[in-house]
């Protein structure tokens, strides 16, 4: 497994380089956002951890190209700016996590991992979460092992969950990706689908699988 660290500060590069070694992973560091692409288009990662403030650029510009280029693997995003507002445009420019700094060693390493480990169930076809398994090929999901009728629309919104299992998702990202357009969704239209697959999903009365996070969007649990 390969992460990729962008990061200009020497000592900090330093120190997230060592501490990804300690987990087994090899390690490239790139310094500025052309040592990032260059990388990139030499080999392939597992995963990234992006600094924003880089000397040449943003990451999250870096980002956002990688992104439209249809670049899918998983990006942390480690930076000083903390506002709710920032750690939202991050996520919906498609980053897979945002941890601000200073930040522990050891936190690093645990989502780092867990990044890791979500991107390897990605590329199964079945996906299982908590009783849930939801065919890739077949397109049908089965709860506690029988067969859920879901509508497409329904389904697809699954499959987004089931793919990012305790992500943070904000709502406009989630509306973008199943209604396919980059025009303003209603959202309202979301709660809609949302609540369908509560009911649809959900065993324990009063405990939902799908967390609203207040101002942002839904976390899958
Ligand atoms: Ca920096």
């Amino acid at each position: 497994m390969k992460v990729l660290i962008v990061e200009d500060q020497a000592r900090l590069g330093q120190f997230l380089k060592q501490g990804l070694i300690e987990c087994r992973y090899t390690v490239e560091w790139a310094r500025s956002c052309a040592e990032a692409n260059d990388a990139l288009a030499q080999s392939t990662v597992d995963a990234i951890v992006l600094d924003l403030g880089l000397p040449d650029g943003d990451g999250l510009d870096l980002l956002r190209r990688w992104r439209d280029s249809g670049f899918n693997e998983p990006v942390l995003i480690l930076s000083a700016r903390d506002t709710v507002e920032d750690r939202v445009k991050g996520l919906n420019l498609g980053a897979d996590d945002y941890l601000p700094k200073p930040f522990s060693l050891d936190e690093l390493q645990a989502r780092v991992r867990s990044l890791v480990r979500r991107q390897a169930s990605v590329k199964k076809s079945v996906l299982e979460h908590d009783g849930i398994e939801l065919d890739l090929l077949s397109r049908t999901v089965k709860l506690e092992g029988k067969p859920i009728e879901l509508t497409s629309r329904e389904y697809a919104l699954l499959e987004i969950f089931m793919q990012n299992q305790g992500r943070i998702l904000p709502r406009t990202m989630i509306a973008e990706k199943i209604w396919a357009s980059h025009y303003d969704v209603d959202t309202n239209l979301l709660d809609v689908y949302m609540s369908r697959l509560r009911a649809k999903l959900d065993v324990v009365p009063g405990k939902s699988r799908f967390k609203t996070v207040r101002g942002v969007g839904y976390q899958f649990t």
